[in-house]
């Protein structure tokens, strides 16, 4: 039996295991896809402290997991289906879709948030053809091309700045008159020629053929609808929290995972740390804090036991 399992190896998870391993825990962290979470997807990090110049997210999370592999953290491969607390024995039993199962003591949950669809006619249909959630994996593919991206938060500014290095045009969609990012990329985004921002407009059909030919637009005030000739349409709309697999009372109204200061859910020696946790600013700062807090606790929590 393990003392603790970590579920997720993005920036909380590996912060996690990092200060559980100095903490002396024996500990595994368990990852569904390859380690570094989002920030893989993410093609420079400018606010992670400790770097003067932009770092590419794989290169930042690459230092990460070679930090927590150095350490001597164990990163095993595996999709967790349930996380469950025997009430008698207060153990954990974290079980993988493959229908195998470990146990310990303690758990954090650092599983992050997945892409939000638009839920739209062609979304679904298109992925792979036309439309994307990754500006860094799939922006090469439309040099020269005319692109839309679908939001107006922090993320949709940086990807649609991002694609202006091969689009020759970026259609910024947003439903609101007013973007919701920081003023920086606001900033960005005006100065940028090639990036049109189309307001108060929702995405009603991603249309095409064998692949994407446009956007049918409605204008959320005048009611009108309006067609958009694209090659590419790029989603950043928000994301969801990865948390099927804990027990339902440790979520809230949003199906994030409800924790308090210290990560802490109601379940006592069960964290939740990143992305999924109630109130993220989902800052990879952050997340990192919010693993460090959580492997701490477990520690403490783990001290108790004996
Ligand atoms: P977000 O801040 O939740 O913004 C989502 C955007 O999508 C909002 O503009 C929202 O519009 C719009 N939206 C949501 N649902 C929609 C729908 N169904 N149809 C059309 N538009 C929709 O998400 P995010 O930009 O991915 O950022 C997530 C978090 O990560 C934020 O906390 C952000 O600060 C952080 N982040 C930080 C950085 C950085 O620091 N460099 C980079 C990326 C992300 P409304 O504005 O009208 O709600």
């Amino acid at each position: 039996m393990k003392d603790l399992i970590i579920i997720g190896a993005g920036p909380a998870g590996l912060a996690a295991a990092i200060y559980g391993i100095r903490a002396g825990l024996d500990l595994m962290v368990v990852e569904r896809l390859s380690p570094g979470g989002q920030v893989m997807n993410t093609f420079e990090v400018e606010n992670y402290p400790g770097f003067e110049e932009p770092v590419p997210g794989w290169e930042l999370m690459s230092k990460m997991e070679g930090q927590a592999r150095r350490l001597g953290a164990e990163i095993a491969s595996g999709d967790v289906a349930s996380v469950r607390k025997d009430a008698g024995s207060g153990i954990f039993t974290v079980a993988l879709n493959d229908g195998t199962s470990m146990e310990s003591k303690t758990v954090i949950s650092a599983s992050g948030a997945s892409y939000r669809r638009l839920n739209v006619p062609g979304e679904e249909e298109y992925l792979g053809h036309g439309v994307s959630f990754c500006a860094t994996c799939d922006g090469a593919f439309f040099k020269d091309r005319i692109c839309a991206v679908i939001g107006g938060g922090d993320t949709a500014l940086e990807e649609a700045h991002f694609l202006t290095r091969f689009a020759k045009k970026v259609y910024l969609v947003h439903r609101r008159d007013k973007f919701r990012g920081a003023k920086i990329l606001q900033n960005r985004v005006q100065e940028t020629e090639k990036i049109e921002p189309v307001y108060d407009s929702v995405v009603e059909s991603i249309d095409g053929e064998t692949t994407v030919k446009g956007v049918t637009l409605k204008n959320v005030k005048t009611g009108k609808t309006s067609s958009l000739a694209v090659d590419g349409v790029f989603i950043f709309v928000g994301f969801t929290a990865n948390t099927s697999y804990l027990p339902p009372d440790v979520l809230d109204g949003n199906g994030e995972a409800a924790v308090d200061a210290r990560m802490r859910t109601s379940v006592p020696g069960l964290y939740a740390a990143g992305d999924l946790r109630s109130g993220s600013r989902r800052q990879i700062v952050m997340a990192a804090a919010d693993g460090a807090t959580a492997a701490l606790e477990a520690y403490d929590y783990i001290l108790g036991l004996t």
